[in-house]
């Protein structure tokens, strides 16, 4: 991919138009992953991602036991599988946690869940299917089959085998089957620390009167509020003065403590602005024009030895490139595996007449109400209309060039899935 200013032929120098697929694989390819991680007890890891592979070393059950509250049996031969009616003589009661004594062929022993089986029973049978007579016999008026109700030694998990994979984010399940396992703590990557700044004179904070002109600054609080969904350190500058001087001052001091720094805004074609000046001056930037929309705009490069990535400033450009781009290079630096968005299906309720030359991300909502569900747009697409990311379960992918008619299978991302 040709990632260096083209030359149009005249005076000016164009940006690089990018495809998404391409502005998504040079990201995923530069991203380095952590090298840092830490051993966590089992309650500090949920949301962490594991730095190893967990091994079993024992089989879990480690014994065979019991699937119900009932009757272990040693049933004789000629016991297996006859016509029901048969008695037996209850020698034994074991409760989860002790061990029986040997059962002796054609006597039974009370059993409750998880109890291990006594040796000689061959089978397990639930309570309400035994009649307790009054001599300490139980009578089973069905056939009764080997191995039923017996939960054999190895069943879940075999001593030896992965349970956990390295590079898989935690969560309960994975957690508790870590503790099934007997293991106390894990081994995940450190949080990453990302930097984040924010600079325009029409920017004003939540909380204080507006003058003529002015806007509150939204992306401050999307973008910090997107980057502890993934579990990052957050070093937020705030809003800095909008100079060259304060913008180089801010990535310096960013620079030695971060793995990213994050900005929004000012990296549209032509903009007077200093971010793109300052990153240049202490390492290297790509401003990239993407063929999408919402968020053509789009920086990547380096302060430093520290990558940098710079956000466009209209409040959904914003969410939708942090979320298609931004989301996967940190997954992928936090040591994720699975850093990749995996849309699903969905069927599109309106037509696409005109072809358009971006490829477009519609703010929809999903009618599950069919077999598979139909995606309804926002009546208002405006990258600066934050109100659609709010009303929205996610957004529909619509090719560049394309054209068609209502029922139209597309890729659908869930907003819940990337943003937990
Ligand atoms: P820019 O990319 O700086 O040209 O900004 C594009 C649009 O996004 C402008 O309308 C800006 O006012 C708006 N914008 C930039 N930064 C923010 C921010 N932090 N919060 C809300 N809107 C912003
Ligand atoms: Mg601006």
């Amino acid at each position: 991919m040709n990632n260096q200013d083209v030359d149009c032929g005249c005076d000016q120098v164009v940006q690089p138009l990018l495809s998404t697929a391409e502005a998504l694989s040079f990201l995923t390819d530069a991203a380095q992953v952590t090298t840092r991680h830490t051993e966590v007890p089992l309650e500090q890891a949920l949301g962490a991602v594991l730095a190893e592979d967990i091994h079993s070393s024992i089989n879990v059950p480690g014994f065979d036991n019991s699937a119900m509250d009932g009757y272990a049996i040693h049933l004789k031969p000629e016991q297996i599988d006859a016509p029901g009616g048969l008695s037996f003589e209850v020698t034994d009661r074991i409760a989860a946690g002790h061990q029986g004594q040997a059962l002796a062929p054609g006597c039974a022993a009370r059993i409750f869940t998880g109890a291990p089986v006594p040796e000689g029973a061959n089978t397990v049978v639930m309570q309400e299917e035994c009649e307790l007579l009054e001599d300490n016999q139980i009578e089973i008026y069905r056939p009764i089959s080997l191995g039923e109700n017996i939960r054999p030694l190895g069943n879940d998990i075999q001593a030896g085998e992965v349970i956990l994979q390295a590079g898989g984010k935690l969560k309960p399940q994975h957690i508790a089957l870590a503790a099934s396992v007997g293991v106390d703590h894990l081994t995940v990557f450190n949080p990453i620390k990302v930097g984040v700044f924010f600079t325009g004179d029409e920017l004003v904070e939540p909380g204080n009167p507006l003058q003529a002109g002015q806007i509150y600054n939204s992306n401050r609080y999307s973008l910090v509020a997107m980057l502890d969904t993934l579990g990052c350190e957050i070093v937020n500058l705030g809003n800095i003065e909008d100079t060259l001087g304060a913008t180089v001052e801010a990535l310096n001091q960013l620079q030695d403590q971060c793995d990213l720094i994050m900005t929004t805004g000012g990296v549209s074609v032509g903009e007077e602005d200093h971010v793109k000046p300052a990153v240049e001056q202490l390492g290297e930037l790509n401003l990239w024009r993407i063929k999408m929309k919402p968020g053509k705009p789009l920086a990547f490069g380096k302060v430093g030895q520290t990558a940098f990535i710079g956000l466009p400033g209209n409040p959904v450009s914003a969410m939708v490139t942090f979320l298609l781009f931004a989301r996967p290079f940190i997954k992928k630096t936090q040591g994720n595996r699975q850093y990749l968005n995996v849309p699903f299906q969905v069927k599109t309720g309106f037509d696409w007449r005109r072809p358009k030359p971006r490829r477009e991300f519609v703010r929809v909502q999903l009618d599950t109400s069919d077999a598979v569900p139909v995606a309804r747009q926002y009546p208002k697409q405006g990258s600066d209309v934050l109100s659609s990311m709010v009303w929205a379960d996610g957004l529909v992918e619509i090719p560049e060039q394309s054209q068609f008619e209502a029922g139209e299978l597309l890729n659908f991302y869930l907003l819940d899935e990337m943003l937990s």
